[in-house]
């Protein structure tokens, strides 16, 4: 079954198409389609995950799948959350889209440091959203979240990952996430999580795999 992936980052499907493997899926990005971005207006991971499952399913006629994710921090309400991509004003920076996600990140921990200066309740978990629709008009979403515990460290530790991966330290792993090789981290993440949730729906609900 082909299904239209909300997403154009290129590591996204590589990650999803692994964790979603064995179910007979054909994941194609949006932007093979032409299909444009859609607008994530809301103030929760589900309710923008739903919209670009929507989106995506409209416009291609037929299933899509989509995802949304960030880091919430209890001592800041839930913040960064639903802004996580983009909680720091964006650096002025030449070059490419890799070395201007390298710099967003690089402002975003220091903007989550400086709001958590003085602060010791450093609870805060990375939460992963993915939603699944059979057309443009199923009354009956897949949703799937995964949730990852961790605490706010005072300075960055490690240098894999990405985004706030140097800031979270995982307790129940004694590292910080940016300490993890990548197959640990895929083996515990918040994505691989939902996307494990999502197989067991796809199984119940459409009968896949
Ligand atoms: P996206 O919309 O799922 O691409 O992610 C939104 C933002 O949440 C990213 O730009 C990161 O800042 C943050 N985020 C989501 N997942 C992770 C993760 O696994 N590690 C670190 N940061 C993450």
């Amino acid at each position: 079954m082909r299904v239209v992936l909300a997403s154009n980052n290129a590591k996204k499907l590589i990650e999803l198409q692994a964790l979603l493997g064995g179910l007979g899926l054909e994941l194609v990005p949006q932007s093979h389609l032409g299909i444009a971005e859609a607008e994530e207006p809301h103030d929760s991971f589900i309710e923008n995950a739903l919209a670009k499952a929507r989106h995506a399913a409209r416009a291609s006629g037929g299933p899509a799948l989509a995802d949304d994710s960030g880091l919430c921090v209890d001592a800041l309400g839930g913040e960064p959350g639903v802004h996580s991509a983009v909680f720091a004003p964006a650096p002025a920076l030449e070059g490419d889209r890799e070395m201007r996600r390298a710099a967003q990140d690089a402002a975003n921990n220091e903007r989550l440091l400086d709001r958590l200066q003085g602060v010791s309740q450093r609870r805060a978990r990375f939460v992963s959203v993915l939603v699944a629709l059979r057309h443009a008009f199923d009354p009956e979403p897949l949703v799937a979240m995964g949730r990852w515990e961790g605490e706010i460290l005072e300075a960055p530790r490690g240098q894999g990952g990405f985004g706030y991966d140097p800031l979270v330290y995982i307790p129940a792993l004694g590292r910080s996430v940016a300490e993890l090789d990548a197959a640990t981290k895929n083996a515990h993440s918040h994505r691989a999580l939902a996307a494990q949730r999502l197989r067991e729906l796809m199984r119940e609900v459409w009968g896949r795999g």
